[in-house]
């Protein structure tokens, strides 16, 4: 998100490329150039992709320099570890480094059958997302509902799309399974206008994957404080050339604040408190379900599962029933504002 420091935790993304994250906060170009996960081909029933297989350097401390495999200076006595773990080192790379290559493994994968019972919904995102539990206190909203949500989530603080892309297991997750919808949140703020380009670029190839895969696409409209109209014009146009349909929070957010009833919807100026958490899950449920989220639910016991700041809101927060009415009635009417601009 904007703003928001990079930071090497994460949630569903954890380990295997926490180094590579963490390189690129220092904004060291990293050896490897490849995604994650490359989808090869797929059908209703299986996916072939392509696995990157992390990559190794063999370190010699003595020279201060680290090797891939196959140089000729390499030494049996010389430990391998992750070029992430050998650049924090302050390990330079050896000449051999340039002419390493990306290794896949190539994995046939079965498809999770479509579950005629539920609604499934991946959620792709950042903190944005994660915080206050949002995915799964969107699926409490609608666990009274005759097809109740399954949701996942795959999310990386700080993330952009990009690299959610190359970076995580999200192309994997999305094929993995059969998605009624996938929820698309790129960074926040005022990264979809500052790096405009990029932002349509990636909605565009998620949605392009999401629909191939036969999910329809929802995209989460984050807030730009002071850019209202350009940023509701900019995920308008992006949504409609992706084939997907706005879930318009920041719409609804903004009414809520013109309001008056509350001072604020971030629990830390940036990310969602309690109350910014419900409104988006209310209005996830909106675009879902295509009803009002009237009389849904608005308290969440047990729903804290971490001791972190982003369940922290969660635990420490509540609701006032005419607080959670205010909001449910804010999602609904943004989304009827946005109606005519559904594409599909
Ligand atoms: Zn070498």
């Amino acid at each position: 998100m904007a703003g928001e420091p990079c930071r090497s935790r994460r949630r569903v993304a954890r380990g295997l490329f926490a180094a590579a994250a963490l390189l690129g906060c220092f904004g060291v170009r990293p050896l490897w150039a490849g995604p994650q996960i490359e989808i090869v081909t797929a059908d209703d029933d299986s996916v072939t992709y392509r696995e990157l297989v992390p990559p190794r350097v063999a370190v010699d401390e003595g020279r201060g320099v680290f090797h891939v495999a196959g140089c000729p200076a390499l030494r049996p006595d010389m430990p391998w570890v992750s070029p992430g773990v050998a650049t924090l080192r302050g390990l330079q790379p050896h000449q051999c480094a340039a002419h390493r290559r990306d290794t896949y493994v190539t994995k046939v994968v079965p498809r999770r059958p479509r579950e005629a019972g539920a609604v499934s919904v991946l959620f792709l995102g950042n903190s944005l997302t994660y915080y206050n539990e949002m995915p799964r206190m969107t699926a409490a909203i609608a666990a009274g509902e005759s097809r109740p949500l399954r949701v996942e989530a795959v999310t990386m603080s700080g993330a952009s799309l990009d690299q959610l892309w190359t970076s995580t297991r999200a192309l994997e997750k999305l094929w993995t399974a059969h998605w009624d919808y996938v929820v698309v949140q790129d960074r926040g703020g005022s990264a979809p206008r500052t790096r405009a380009a990029a932002f349509e670029l990636w909605v565009g190839r998620f949605a392009a994957e999401a629909r191939k895969s036969g999910a329809r696409v929802l995209l989460y409209m984050t807030w730009d404080p002071g850019h209202e109209a350009e940023n509701a014009a900019l995920f308008a146009r992006v949504a409609a050339e992706a084939g997907a349909r706005v879930v318009p929070v920041a719409a609804a957010r903004h009414d809520l604040l013109a309001a008056g009833g509350f001072a604020r919807l971030e629990w830390d100026g940036t990310h969602p408190d309690l109350h910014g958490s419900y409104l988006v899950a209310c209005s996830i449920y909106a675009a879902i379900y295509g009803k009002p989220p009237l009389g849904a639910r608005f308290t969440f016991p047990g729903l804290a599962v971490a001791d972190e700041a982003y369940d922290e809101a969660l635990r420490t927060q509540h609701l006032e029933p005419e607080q959670a009415r205010a909001i449910q009635r804010a999602a609904w009417a943004a989304q009827q504002r946005w109606r005519p601009q559904r594409s599909p």
